[in-house]
């Protein structure tokens, strides 16, 4: 049943119930209060009767003004009854054919009766009683109430008739314009809610359901006209760097800013959603390979002019998944998995965009298996560790050793950590992961002091691991477990990892360095910020990316970076890290220009635990003897 038609309902059937409730009322008001009026009269007639009634005297006198007393009545059918033990008396009136039938349903009164309706012959009367001073008469009215009540009556019904009417008149109108109003107001807010259910409130564009819904018609329309689509699925790249250095609302402002630019790029046929963060999807029907290039290359050109927001210029590129119906799939779900494996690749190869292809495919297989495995590696504590030498450039001596997860995978044997590090940070095991990798090196180090070696050991924590406010107290309590030397430990930090939230980061630690523990920001250089929380944060040691490294012999730009961060750390009072020194030209110039420590595959790759124990043994001794 409709709003409209509910509200109409129930203003009618309360309007019906308040009239029938008054009706009744008014009516037994009239009723009783005719009653009333008979009883008065009979008691002012008792009083005055008494005074002349000389029953049982003479009876002649009595009636002859029992006869009076009719007269005086103004309804000539009113009959006078004098009673005594339910016995009759005296009769005045026209109603003496009914006298048996009176004095029956007279026996039943009670004392307490004053008044009432008596039904004798299918005809209705009032009858009042009044006690006479002599207590063994009664005097008695009857009156007809048929034609009172049917005047009542009709009155009543001709203005309950003409007030009904009108009530229900209004009624109807009221809850016509209520319903109407309350349906409209319903109508808004519905769909206001069904808006905001299937848009994006940042972008104002179709969300994640709208998309599926109108990816699911285009897919029935395309097969019913035999015509090609496309899907695009894109994000843009370094967006969460943007995020976190700029500021939540700098990357809102980018995102509604990019989405416009989308928006002017496309046909008005297409459509764009925002997926959720930095992922946007648009669907392009009627549209086969070459309509899919044309359009990512209008949408990557757009894309080409920096965003200038509160001041600030910031370049921002994005990735595309493309993917083609009928030629990678027939239905949604693949598409938009495809299309996903699409975008994935053109992120790794960095791009632009990338069509999706069936190769791609098996890694995305892999990946899933990967993930999979990696879970119960976790869970089984089967991760492994390497530890590759740091050696001090001053003394020749191996100073510290970095811890380095390692995976042998059962069947797909080893997998580098670039691999899956990654994927135990989105899994959220990483920090479960650190631990043991943590805790697996300082039994190692207990090991080799065994054997009379003490380097320091160099841990990698991600990012995750800074956002969980408990760690300092796990890795407090690994500590004191193996009763390690706390300042032998130095945590190695990437600069991303600084720029989320960096009140949180420098709070935990600060409190990692009162336990004792060093700082290291690794891969300096390659960091998407400000060199602002050197200052904030407790820092002691710079890690030179390797990539600059790598090149800094045969590029002057990577070497000129490489004086400059070794310039900077020192200014700094920090310890600077040359990692990836491969050969002795480039431990050459790093000498030179005074780098503090070198790390790198000429020293040593990573090796287990067993190997780097021999290798200390050697590399030391080799020192001492130099
Ligand atoms: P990273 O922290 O920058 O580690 C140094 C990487 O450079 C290591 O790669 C190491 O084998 C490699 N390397 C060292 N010297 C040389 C060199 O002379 N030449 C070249 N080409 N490479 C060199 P690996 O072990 O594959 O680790 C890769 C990355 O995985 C690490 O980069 C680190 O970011 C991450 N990782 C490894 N273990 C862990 C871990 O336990 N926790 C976390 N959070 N990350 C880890
Ligand atoms: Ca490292
Ligand atoms: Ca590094």
């Amino acid at each position: 049943m409709s709003l409209r038609t509910q509200i109409l309902l129930s203003i009618l059937g309360i309007t019906f119930f308040a009239q029938s409730v008054f009706g009744f009322l008014a009516y037994r008001q009239i009723t009783e209060s005719r009653g009333d009026q008979l009883t008065i009269f009979l008691q002012y007639l008792s009083r005055e009767v008494a005074e002349r009634l000389t029953l049982p005297g003479d009876r002649y006198v009595t009636d002859i003004y029992l006869e009076e007393l009719r007269q005086r009545f103004s309804t000539p059918e009113s009959i006078l009854i004098v009673q005594k033990n339910n016995k009759i008396e005296y009769i005045a009136g026209n109603n003496q054919n009914h006298i048996a039938e009176i004095s029956d349903q007279m026996e039943a009164y009670t004392d307490s009766d004053k008044h009432g309706l008596i039904k004798m012959n299918g005809i209705e009367y009032y009858w009042a009683v009044s006690r006479l001073p002599d207590n063994n008469y009664q005097l008695i009215m009857l009156e007809p109430a048929g034609n009172e009540e049917a005047t009542i009556a009709s009155t009543l019904r001709l203005r309950l008739i003409i007030f009904g009417a009108i009530i229900l008149w209004a009624a109807v109108w009221i809850s016509l314009l209520l319903s109407s109003k309350i349906s409209r107001q319903l109508d808004e807010k519905n769909e206001q809610l069904k808006h905001l259910a299937l848009h994006d409130n940042l972008t104002g564009l179709p969300n994640r359901t709208l998309l599926s819904d109108r990816l699911g018609q285009t897919l029935l329309q395309s097969q019913r006209n035999n015509q090609p689509f496309a899907l695009f699925l894109m994000d843009l790249d370094r967006f969460k760097e943007v995020n976190d250095t700029l500021g939540h609302q700098f990357g809102d402002e980018l995102l509604k800013r990019f989405s416009s630019r989308l928006q002017k790029s496309i046909r008005n046929e297409d459509s764009i959603a925002r997926l959720g963060g930095d992922e946007f999807a648009i669907l392009l029907p009627q549209t086969n390979l070459e309509g899919a290039k044309t359009c990512v290359e209008r949408i990557l050109h757009s894309m080409e002019d920096p965003f200038c927001i509160n001041d600030i210029s910031t370049e921002s590129k994005a990735s595309v998944g493309i993917v083609l119906y009928p030629d990678h799939g027939d239905n949604t779900d693949i598409l938009m998995q495809y299309a996903d494996i699409a975008m994935y690749q053109a992120k790794k190869l960095q791009s632009g965009y990338a069509i999706y292809s069936p190769e791609q495919n098996t890694h995305s297989i892999r990946r899933l298996r990967l993930m999979n495995d990696l879970r119960d590696a976790v869970d089984q504590n089967k991760i492994s560790v390497s530890y590759q030498p740091i050696i001090s450039n001053s003394q020749h001596k191996i100073i510290s050793v970095e811890a380095l997860a390692r995976w042998q995978h059962h069947e797909l044997g080893n997998i580098t950590p670039d691999e899956f590090i990654p994927m135990a940070e989105q899994m959220g095991i990483i920090r479960t992961l650190t631990l043991q990798v943590f805790e697996q090196a300082l039994k190692d180090c207990q090991h080799w002091a065994q054997q009379n070696h003490h380097p320091g050991i160099n841990i990698n924590i991600s990012t995750y691991c800074l956002q969980d406010l408990s760690f300092p107290e796990k890795i407090t309590s690994i500590i004191k477990n193996y009763n390690f030397d706390a300042s032998l430990i130095e945590l190695e930090i990437t600069e991303s990892a600084l720029m989320h939230d960096l009140n949180r980061v420098s709070r935990i630690l600060e409190q990692l360095n009162t336990i004792g523990l060093k700082l290291a920001i690794d891969d300096f250089g390659t960091g998407f910020s400000s060199l602002n929380y050197l200052k904030k944060l407790p820092v002691d040691t710079l890690k030179i990316d390797k990539t600059f490294i790598l090149d800094m012999c045969s590029k002057p730009s990577d070497k000129a970076i490489v004086k400059t961060i070794i310039e900077l750390g020192h200014n700094l009072n920090c310890k600077v890290i040359a990692e990836g020194v491969e050969n002795s030209t480039t431990l050459n110039k790093l000498a030179l220009l005074n780098v503090d420590i070198m790390q790198g595959f000429f020293y040593s790759k990573p090796l287990p635990a067993s190997g780097l124990g021999s290798f200390l043994a050697e590399y030391n001794n080799q020192g001492t003897s130099d």
